[in-house]
């Protein structure tokens, strides 16, 4: 029987080691939820890192880690803390990372990198090829694994393998600069079916594929001397069910059942029923904008002063990635933001900005998504952005304000939110005075269609429509034979 073999950067576990003693824990990101149907049929594997080193990993406890694995139908890459450095934290996060996202700026060309992008991907390839089976489909996912097709494809050429980028895919004149471009483009040629979240990123990844390999392009169709790539936009949904039942739960609860959170933020709605909190929430990441979005609330406080005591910005942002100096930078920047703008603004009974740096755990995202009659996210580019569609899923009294930026991936099928350009302080300040004062109906009203819309393109029919096109790509390669 063929079987899908999936393939991330990381496994869908979290494993850690407590008293000499491994704890594995399966993590429930979007992604997992989506393939659960493909990943839990038959013996079907997913291959990625478990999240510990080679060097972390106590000897005797080795086997152990790949056994708990395959309890969950995983298979761990054993990679060692250089490799790490070199291809997770040096080329995906300091090359591909900042310049799929515009930063070229930030963008390193470094040759050891490199060698170790290589290296690890063909780590990857090889743990595929050693479960891979005439028949089997390879679905391979993300920016760190664009090698992984072609490595796969020299040694199977006959594999079904589909490739997502749930990054953008940036202009062809911005991925014109990458030292090894000819490279990466040939590692993800090797798939039959190339999917990303948006048709921009299709285009663009089209016209680089044309204009650097020369490869004829006809619509979404790249011709190879011996096959057909066909590439396409499938925008990845969210479990929609489950953040509408989380919302509906915690109405439920009584007092004493809800958390010290959810006791602050009614506190704070009930002492100031005419004030709104404002809902922000990412990872620290320079792409996200949050420095830029503290700045233009400053800009709206100070043009708005009237709504002073009246709006409090309630801010999230999840540590990321601290061992790449622009995070460590952007971290002590949004902190003295942030103590800056509560100083100029704050009042005896009032501050600006409640600022949480840490990760919460689901019940305190659901608390703060429920709370927050607005939500302002605004990052300078973003593949997709799932806060924005996890928020709106989350209102089932049907209000809300969602003030969105248009470089999210997510923008493209949210026309109803308040859709703004993150560099602009005024149109921000002004989506900030409209949502502000939105009528209720207006509310429910853009709400309704954006639910509606979110529940029919859930993360599991992202999964089918893109698992459907792969196999489909079986029948062209026949076709064109
Ligand atoms: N999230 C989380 N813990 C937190 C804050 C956020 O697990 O403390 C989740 C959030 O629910 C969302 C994801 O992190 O599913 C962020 O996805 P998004 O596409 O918005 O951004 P990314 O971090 O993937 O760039």
């Amino acid at each position: 029987m063929s079987k899908t073999i999936i393939i991330s950067n990381r496994l869908p576990l979290q494993i850690s080691i407590e008293n000499d003693h491994l704890e594995v824990t399966p993590s429930v990101g979007g992604l997992a939820t989506g393939l659960k149907s493909f990943h839990k049929d038959g013996d079907s594997v997913w291959i990625g890192w478990p999240g510990l080193t080679e060097e972390e990993i106590p000897e005797k406890l080795k086997g152990e880690v790949q056994k708990k694995a395959k309890d969950e139908n995983c298979v761990a890459v054993n990679l060692s803390s250089d490799e790490i450095d070199g291809f997770y934290y040096g080329f995906s996060n300091r090359t591909v990372w900042p310049l799929f996202h515009y930063f070229m700026e930030y963008t390193e060309a470094d040759d050891t990198y490199w060698k170790f992008y290589k290296q690890v991907n063909q780590k990857y390839a090889d743990e595929i090829l050693k479960y891979y089976e005439e028949g089997d489909v390879i679905w391979v996912h993300d920016y760190q694994l664009l090698l992984v097709p072609n490595m796969v494809r020299e040694k199977a050429p006959e594999a079904v393998i589909g490739f997502f980028n749930h990054i953008p895919f940036p202009s062809y004149e911005v991925f014109r600069t990458l030292p090894w471009r000819d490279e990466v483009l040939e590692g993800v040629l090797g798939a039959d079916l190339i999917g990303f979240h948006t048709y921009d990123y299709e285009r663009h990844f089209l016209s680089s594929v044309s204009r650097i390999l020369r490869y004829q392009v006809d619509f979404n169709e790249i011709t190879l001397p011996d096959r057909i790539v066909k590439v396409d936009s499938f925008p990845m949904g969210i479990d929609y069910k489950k953040f509408e039942q989380a919302a509906l739960d915690h109405f439920k609860n009584t007092e004493d059942q809800q958390s010290e959170l959810q006791r602050r933020l009614n506190h704070h709605l009930e002492s100031t029923p005419d004030a709104k909190l404002i809902l922000s929430i990412d990872r620290l990441d320079y792409t996200k904008g949050i420095a830029l979005r503290i700045r233009a609330f400053e800009y709206f406080l100070d043009k708005y002063p009237e709504f002073i005591e009246k709006v409090r910005l309630v801010m999230l942002a999840v540590p990321s990635r601290s061992n790449v100096p622009q995070y460590r930078r952007l971290k002590r920047e949004v902190d003295e933001l942030v103590g800056r703008i509560n100083g100029k603004f704050s009042t005896v009974s009032w501050t600006p900005i409640w600022y949480f740096y840490r990760s919460m755990p689901f019940e305190n995202l659901i608390d703060l998504y429920t709370s927050c009659g607005i939500a302002l996210l605004t990052p300078i580019r973003d593949g997709m952005n799932l806060v924005a569609k996890e928020y709106i899923a989350t209102r089932t009294n049907h209000t809300g304000v969602l003030i969105l930026s248009e470089m999210a991936g997510a923008a493209h099928e949210m026309n109803e939110a308040l859709i703004i350009n993150p560099n602009n302080f005024e149109q921000v300040a002004q989506a900030l005075c409209t949502a502000f004062g939105m009528p209720e109906e207006e509310q429910i009203q853009r709400n309704k269609m954006l639910q509606k819309r979110l529940r029919r393109y859930s993360v599991e029919k992202w999964a089918n429509d893109f698992m459907k096109a792969l196999h489909a790509t079986r029948e062209n390669r026949d076709a064109f034979k």
